[in-house]
């Protein structure tokens, strides 16, 4: 008996059936928008189907130009554009899978100047304002997404996905927030819904009865003048009847001040939503957002809260996912720890998505670790993340490893991350690596520290000693009030009600939360905190924000003059300065440090407008978080030896993040 029967139980779609409940989510990698990509994009898939996926819903295709995301986006309105996708509909098809493709025209949000909308309203986005569609291009749009459709159904796809949520054209049409009308699709709410109900209509009309339609319905679109919940219900029902097989849920629009699918949002934050929708249609339903484990999903779908699970980036993360829970090796999976950093951080700066936690993600076919012919001997020092990665990769490729690490426990400074709020999942990460180091018989030293000398009997060395944090020169910095991030982050030190935090790096940002956060707080707070209300009760989900209770007094410090957390990760950085501010946290920029005293912290502070005042901030702590340094002790000694390969933080220390040590831990095991 398998420990996820509902998440593995087949079910009929319309005329498809799946082979299990999960559904790989959209999720734009890049690689749909040149057609020289579709390889990689195939390959992506492939490894995806493999590993058990039931339903992969490909990235967004927009259904004409205006639609494009950004210019020279992905688009699917020519029958060249859809013979190009035989190989990846085939490619999935090959491996037992079902593969539907999503339609999705940007409306304001496309990063062009020719973006249109269904008014003029600008996004806080994008620097494009909108044109507003005539009433004449609306019909024409609508059409233009059924013959996308129909054109997908001629690539091999088994269905589509036509997203109207997550504040795109089809939400713009149907929130009173970006529809001021007057024409037959504006001014009342059933006016609203006519857009997307046209779109299926006219979808279902050209595809017949056999392809499958989903949608993806905004549940939650937490903005003012988003839709009600008598709304959702309504459009739900309507969609029903213009023909849709499958509804799958999205949460907020990308303007949204809510967070929804990163690290500090809880895990399975908005299931109760889809759950409420599931009574009220016939159709499937499918839960997505903030799932990320088999157990999760399962408890969903037992509790009767949805027919399918929807999971993007945790198969980014892991594309064995489903298969590994059916072979009970569920402590395998690979989590998704949702900080975004690899995936959306990548697709807002127009670069490809890859995975923190998997950095062979989309690079199937160049990051490959290819079984070795060679018998070598591999020392791996360090178990921090790029230690750890190098150690499992080379082990995977067939290589005799052997892991030092001087702690009594692997994880390096990803054990001080997940001791922050929100972080937590930080832990499975670790949980995986230990995990894979025991299935690989990677023979691990622990409380080990490596020499010279101990390390003469291999054939390659890989240096992953990895950083300690740096110590700022200036007087009284030995004060007993001084303390480094790490000490407080392992616990060894428990600041005072009072502190002050040297360095507003993405660290001083974590720590200063860690401090303030209050550990009573549970999901309602969470949700309240936010501002997150019943969308029964209040449009869009939205209410006035609960006040934190701070747990400490803080002052969070920098040199630079500049905001604080400026450089903070784009779809994460905003969410982390908003906590903060919530929290009551003093930021202030343009700070030189004088000196430490039984007083407290004294400093200069340069104010924007060039005036300069000194005050002693009397706190009890002082924590320093003014990044790190490389050490290399080890690698120095090592120098004058073949086979010695230096990474992490070892190598360089400045911005030093996981995803970089895990890729060049990767990369540097791939290439032995
Ligand atoms: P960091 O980002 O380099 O920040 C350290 C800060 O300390 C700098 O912003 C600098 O600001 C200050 N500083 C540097 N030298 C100093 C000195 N001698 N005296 C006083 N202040 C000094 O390093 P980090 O915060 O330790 O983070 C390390 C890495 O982890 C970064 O790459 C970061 O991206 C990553 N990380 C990210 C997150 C996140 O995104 N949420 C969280 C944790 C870690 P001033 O010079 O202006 O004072
Ligand atoms: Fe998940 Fe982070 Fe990987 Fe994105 S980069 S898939 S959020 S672990």
């Amino acid at each position: 008996m398998s420990d996820y029967p509902h998440l593995l139980e087949p079910i009929t779609i319309g005329a498809t059936t799946l082979r299990n409940r999960v559904v790989m989510g959209s999720m734009h990698t890049g690689l749909e928008d040149g057609f020289w990509d579709i390889p990689k994009l195939s390959a992506y898939f492939a490894e995806r189907a493999k590993g058990g996926a039931g339903l992969i819903i490909t990235g967004g295709y927009a259904p004409n130009v205006r639609g494009w995301l950004k210019p020279f986006g992905s688009q699917m309105s020519t029958r060249l554009q859809a013979a190009r996708h035989r190989s990846v509909t085939d490619a999935v098809h090959e491996h037992g899978g079902a593969i539907a493709m999503q339609i999705l025209h940007a409306g304001r949000y496309g990063y062009t100047p020719f973006s249109v909308s269904a008014s003029t309203r600008k996004s806080p986005i994008t620097p494009f304002k909108p044109s507003t569609l005539s009433t004449k291009a609306v019909d024409r749009t609508a059409t233009d997404f059924a013959k996308s459709a129909r054109l997908a159904q001629k690539s091999g796809y088994d269905g589509v996905e036509i997203m109207g949520s997550e504040g795109y054209l089809i939400n713009q049409f149907l929130a009173s927030r970006t529809n001021d009308r007057s024409d037959a699709w504006g001014g009342t709410s059933e006016k609203r819904m006519r857009f997307p109900i046209e779109i299926v209509r006219r979808t279902r009309e050209l595809v017949g009865p056999d392809f499958m339609i989903g949608y993806r319905i905004s549940l939650l679109d937490l903005v003012e003048g988003g839709q009600s919940w008598d709304e959702v219900v309504a459009l739900a029902k309507l969609l029903e009847e213009a023909g849709v097989d499958l509804l799958n849920t999205g949460i907020g629009w990308h303007e949204a001040r809510v967070p929804t699918i990163i690290t500090q949002v809880p895990p399975g934050a908005w299931r109760s939503l889809t759950a409420r929708l599931k009574p009220e249609v016939d159709v499937p339903v499918c839960a997505s957002n903030r799932i990320n484990s088999p157990e999760m999903a399962e408890d969903i779908l037992a509790s009767d809260g949805a027919d399918l699970v929807s999971m993007a980036r945790p198969f980014l993360a892991d594309p064995e996912f489903v298969n590994k829970a059916a072979a009970g090796r569920a402590d395998e999976i690979n989590t998704c720890i949702a900080c975004n950093q690899a995936c959306l951080d990548h697709v807002f700066a127009n670069k490809k998505s890859s995975c923190l936690v998997n950095p062979r993600a989309c690079r199937e076919t160049t990051l490959v670790l290819s079984p070795t012919r060679t018998t070598k001997k591999v020392a791996v020092v360090g178990a921090g993340p790029a230690g750890l990665a190098a150690a499992v990769s080379a082990a995977e490729r067939g290589f005799a490893v052997t892991l030092l690490e001087k702690s009594s426990e692997v994880g390096g400074q990803f054990r001080l991350a997940m001791q922050v709020p929100g972080k937590e999942d930080f832990a499975e990460t670790l949980r995986y690596y230990r995990r894979r180091l025991e299935v690989l018989s990677v023979e691990v030293h622990l409380e080990t520290r490596a020499t010279a000398e101990l390390l003469k009997g291999f054939d390659d060395v890989i240096v992953a000693t990895g950083v300690t944090p740096r110590i700022p020169s200036f007087p009284g910095v030995d004060h007993p009030k001084v303390v480094s991030y790490d000490q407080v982050l392992n616990g060894s030190v428990t600041p005072g009600r009072k502190v002050a935090v040297i360095g507003a790096g993405g660290i001083g940002v974590d720590v200063s939360a860690f401090l303030t956060h209050d550990p009573a707080d549970d999901l309602d707070d969470w949700m309240a905190h936010w501002g997150v209300g019943d969308p029964a009760l209040h449009v869009g989900g939205l209410k006035e924000k609960k006040p934190r209770t701070s747990m400490r007094e803080v002052h969070l410090l920098q040199r630079k003059t500049t905001r604080i957390g400026k450089d903070l990760a784009k779809t994460s950085g905003w969410a982390h300065r908003a906590v903060l501010k919530d929290s009551g946290v003093a930021m202030v920029p343009g700070v030189s440090y004088d000196k430490v005293s039984d007083a407290g912290l004294h400093i200069t502070v340069t104010s924007p407008d060039g005036s300069v005042s000194s005050e002693v901030l009397d706190v009890d702590h002082v924590v320093l978080c003014a990044g790190q340094e490389s050490v290399r002790g080890l690698y120095d000694d090592l120098a004058a030896r073949e086979g010695v390969h230096l990474i992490g933080g070892a190598d360089v220390a400045a911005e030093l993040d996981a995803k970089r040590a895990i890729e060049q831990g990767t990369r540097t095991a791939a290439a032995l």
